[in-house]
């Protein structure tokens, strides 16, 4: 069932500005881009030249000051490509970095970064995760020591996206020694800085992503490089995270539909036992199944987009969608394997490589275990 509001102009032509550039741009080279494990830095100025960069973000910073619906519809016809690993990179930039730098950066700042990034010239990156502490982001240990008019950088985040590629890394930093959350700061950390060391690690899936490890080794960051204060980064890092949930759970729901449609058509065109598969009851009952399982994940999303678009309060559902479509999503790959049958197990098909990519799925940006307890942490169980 298509969301009412997409069958409206202007939604009907910004959606074909976005398909046509996804056809001719991205389409032609997902296959060599997932072979090279690569993606070209090119990619983000070319959106930018059309205008798909910063769709909603206000113009005097850069954007084009449309609503949230056209990011929706922009990361559900990126998801459509099927480049999942540069989705990632992509959504990283623009839906979790840049709204920050809208809500934080120092006109300073957005002159110097928030602009130029909008306008595709660099990635940024959001580097909290660190391998001792993982989901315990309270637990952080990389610490900025102010010394004068500078911070003093020490500590190492891992499993970072655009960490390789990116220009400015916000970074979540202990400011103060207590362990607590009022003593965590973002702060913007050059790539190009002195004693840092960044590496880009081997992933088994989301190879067009990028994902590095990063050493901060006493980086010299001049004070005025932190974003909002030195004592309220993670409750802003909290914030942010949960526009990038959403739009994740958006381009899921569109992955797995994608994903869906293409294994009924395989089902109805493979003979087996001299009738197509999808003729088979247990068969069709696990696709019936697994449509409608989709079809709850995607009305659910639009209704919690219709809220966060008005800025209503739509936190807990957001992390119920954060569990939902995403585990929604790797179940619907996961089953779409199944019913391929031995070809989708080939080291190159497509399936099989959605299929590797959508471990990350209940990992990055919150895993499940934690999103549930979070989850009944906000329903005061
Ligand atoms: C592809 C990818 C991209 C990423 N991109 C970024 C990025 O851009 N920036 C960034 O900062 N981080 C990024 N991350 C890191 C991601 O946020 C972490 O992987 C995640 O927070 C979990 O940390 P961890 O992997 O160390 O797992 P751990 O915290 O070590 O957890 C291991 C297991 O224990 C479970 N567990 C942990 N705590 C609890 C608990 N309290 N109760 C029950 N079970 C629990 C977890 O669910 C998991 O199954 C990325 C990760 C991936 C895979």
């Amino acid at each position: 069932m298509q969301y009412p509001l997409f069958s409206q102009e202007p939604y009907r032509t910004f959606r074909k500005t976005v398909r046509d550039f996804v056809v001719e741009e991205i389409e032609p080279h997902v296959d060599q881009w997932e072979r090279q494990e690569h993606f070209p830095n090119e990619l983000l100025k070319l959106m930018a030249g059309k205008n798909l960069i910063g769709v909603s973000l206000p113009k005097d910073k850069g954007g084009q000051g449309l609503s949230f619906w056209h990011e929706v519809i922009l990361a559900e016809e990126l998801a459509k490509s099927k480049l999942v690993g540069w989705a990632m990179s992509y959504l990283a930039h623009t839906n979790m970095a840049l709204p920050l730098l809208v809500k934080l950066a120092s006109p300073k700042q957005q002159a110097d970064i928030l602009m130029p990034a909008v306008k595709g010239e660099f990635y940024l990156s959001l580097a909290a995760t660190e391998f001792q502490n993982g989901s315990d982001l309270v637990s952080t240990k990389t610490e900025a020591v102010l010394q004068g008019d500078k911070f003093l950088v020490s500590g190492e985040k891992k499993y970072i996206t655009n960490g390789s590629v990116a220009k400015y890394l916000i970074t979540l930093v202990r400011t103060k020694s207590d362990k607590n959350i009022w003593s965590l700061g973002l702060l913007l950390v050059p790539t190009d800085v002195d004693k840092i060391g960044i590496t880009k690690l081997k992933t088994s899936g989301l190879k067009t992503s990028d994902t590095a490890e990063i050493k901060f080794l006493q980086c010299e960051i001049p004070k005025d490089y932190i974003l909002g204060g030195s004592q309220r980064g993670f409750y802003y890092l909290l914030n942010g995270l949960m526009r990038e949930r959403l739009m994740g759970a958006v381009a899921l729901n569109t992955l797995a539909e994608q994903v869906l449609e293409q294994t009924i058509t395989y089902l109805k065109d493979k003979v087996r036992f001299s009738e197509p598969l999808s003729r088979k009851q247990v068969i069709r009952h696990r696709v019936a199944e697994l449509a409608s399982r989709l079809e709850a994940a995607k009305q659910f999303t639009y209704n919690v987009c219709a809220g966060f678009e008005k800025e209503e309060q739509v936190d807990q559902e957001i992390i119920m969608l954060k569990i939902y479509c995403y585990e929604t999503s790797q179940d619907i790959i996961k089953e779409c394997v199944h019913l391929f049958g031995a070809e989708a197990f080939m080291q190159n098909h497509w399936l099989a490589r959605i299929y590797k990519d959508s471990q990350a799925f209940t990992l990055a940006a919150g895993t499940s275990e934690v999103m549930r307890d979070l989850l009944a942490g906000m329903m005061r169980l």
